[in-house]
């Protein structure tokens, strides 16, 4: 039976636009939906939820934040097929890709928290310049990159400057989350209220202990 490509080309399609929704409308948007991402348990998701997820990094790379940054020349796919007989269109990442991304992630955030510096590295890397086209003044300039997982790591870096100093961890919970006050430490209120309740009380037993040591003092004298 011959395979319907165009088919199967629309469907995928159809599946990376809503991946592309699902990240915008997520809370804080890409920077959101990223931090989300890499402090997501791989291992711990079913084939279904797996999939929203692939659809989504690769989403990452091809569409959502194509404003950063050059356009990229994509010279290989994920090294998953969904579609059979295509080259690198219709690819998608296997866990072990999307692991590696967020060993990356969390690795440059770590860096970035201890030294104030995230390098990027790409042994492939090349710039490519086009004459204009039509009537437009300025020709255009892609980059290529080889490996997808380098596609994803040259957009998050492009990512990374507009939100560097607001991605923070939370010394309570250990999450990430994204600061919306500079002078923001915890993640949210739940840790805020835990950890001042905890310091009343700290202080509280502390007074107690002072009030019975002068009440012992008080009766002795
Ligand atoms: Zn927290």
């Amino acid at each position: 039976m011959p395979v319907d490509r165009v088919g199967l080309y629309e469907q995928f399609h159809g599946e990376m636009k809503k991946a592309r929704e699902r990240i915008l409308t997520t809370a804080d948007g890409e920077v959101g939906w990223l931090l989300k991402f890499i402090q997501t348990d791989l291992d711990t998701l079913t084939a279904s939820e797996w999939m929203v997820l692939a659809f989504e990094i690769a989403s990452f790379v091809d569409d959502v934040a194509n404003r950063r940054g050059a356009e990229i020349a994509t010279e290989a796919g994920w090294s998953v097929r969904s579609i059979p007989g295509e080259g690198f269109r219709g690819t998608l990442p296997s866990r072990g890709e999307a692991k590696e991304i967020q060993a990356m992630v969390l690795g440059s955030l770590e860096k970035l928290w201890e030294t104030a510096v995230a390098a990027f590295t790409f042994p492939q890397f090349t710039i490519i310049v086009t004459l204009p086209v039509e009537d437009e003044r300025k020709g255009s300039v892609f980059v290529a990159t080889k490996r997808k997982v380098k596609e994803f790591e040259y957009r998050f870096a492009h990512l990374l400057v507009d939100y560097s100093g607001r991605i923070r961890r939370c010394p309570e919970c250990q999450r990430i989350y994204l600061a919306i006050r500079v002078d923001q430490i915890y993640c949210g209120p739940r840790c805020q209220t835990r950890v001042a309740t905890r310091k009343w009380r700290e202080n509280h037993k502390a007074d107690q202990r002072k009030e019975s040591h002068r009440g012992k003092k008080r009766r002795q004298g």
